[in-house]
């Protein structure tokens, strides 16, 4: 519609200027005069008879296309025509762009920022989910074993122990099944029941040399405390050691440690406390043996 509209706009232009040119020459003729050299009158009336049939012909064409016309409105003369009009600065494509241009600008800078931090979470996600599987895959590899020692590996161990530790004399019995029981003998100046499950130790009792490890029915007593103050404090010292040497990955080591650690009281009555020098305080000789070095202390003067 708005197409043939358009062409019929343009024709009609086209037919207005011919009928200018042949006004304009029909009345250039008229105001230039007519030459009539050769006296030959009449083919100079055909020749303006001519010019006036064009100016005739195309003012007819001129109002035959006139009516094809669409009659402008009163009410709004041009606004029928603006539909066709492709004027980009009456629409808001321009705005619009540049919104969007300004939306996207703003997006990718912000994409920038969290570019960053984004990319560090991911790297540490991805080393926390390898170093967890390593840990897991390292952890079912070397399960703990030290509970679930063999009763021929761990006589073998105590075996080998007590040669290794001329000051300590252990013996083995089974009086709960295969759990082993250590009774362990420091020269003449104290004894110790030491309740083993598998290799670790769970349980330390310690007495005086004279004191009896076997209560009234010939069963190890393991419950029972020494009948001797200084006693009952090495049973501190030695519960807390048992705790300090806790190695379930490597309980010979553990148990080897501890018995080392226990040896050094061979000199409980004999060495002075390394901090104040004395060898008694309030009656009582240093009880506390130093975890890594063996020193001796008073319980008071510990480290
Ligand atoms: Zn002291």
């Amino acid at each position: 519609m708005a197409d043939n509209q358009t062409d019929a706009l343009i024709e009609a232009i086209n037919f207005t200027q011919m009928l200018r040119a042949s006004v304009t020459k029909v009345f250039d003729n008229l105001a230039d005069g007519f030459q009539d050299s050769q006296g030959n009158e009449k083919a100079l009336l055909n020749e303006f008879q001519k010019s006036l049939l064009a100016v005739n012909n195309d003012f007819n064409e001129l109002e035959r296309v006139g009516n094809g016309l669409y009659p402008l409105s009163v009410n709004s003369p041009n606004s029928v025509h603006l539909s066709i009009d492709p004027a980009t600065d009456k629409t808001p494509l321009y705005s619009q762009l540049i919104q969007s241009y300004k939306w996207s600008n703003k997006a990718h800078e912000l994409a920038g920022y969290v570019i960053g931090p984004l990319d560090q979470n991911a790297k540490l996600k991805r080393s926390m989910l390898i170093g967890s599987t390593l840990q897991a895959k390292k952890l079912r590899r070397v399960p703990p074993s030290g509970h679930a020692a063999t009763t021929v590996y761990v006589d073998n161990i105590v075996t080998r122990l007590d040669q290794k530790m001329p000051d300590i004399s252990m013996s083995i019995t089974r009086p709960l099944g295969s759990s082993a029981i250590l009774q362990v003998s420091l020269g003449k100046i104290l004894k110790a029941v030491v309740a083993l499950r598998g290799l670790i130790i769970e349980w330390v009792t310690v007495k005086g040399y004279q004191e009896d490890l076997y209560s009234e029915d010939g069963k190890v007593d393991l419950w029972s405390q020494s009948r001797y103050q200084v006693f009952r404090k090495v049973n501190d010292s030695a519960t807390a050691a048992t705790l300090h040497f806790y190695s379930p990955h490597n309980a010979e080591l553990a148990l080897q440690s501890f018995l080392h650690w226990f040896q050094s009281y061979k000199t409980l009555f004999s060495a002075p406390c390394s901090k104040c020098g004395k060898h008694y305080h309030q009656g009582s000789p240093p009880t506390w043996r130093d975890l890594r070095n063996t020193d001796p202390y008073h319980d008071v003067c510990k480290p």
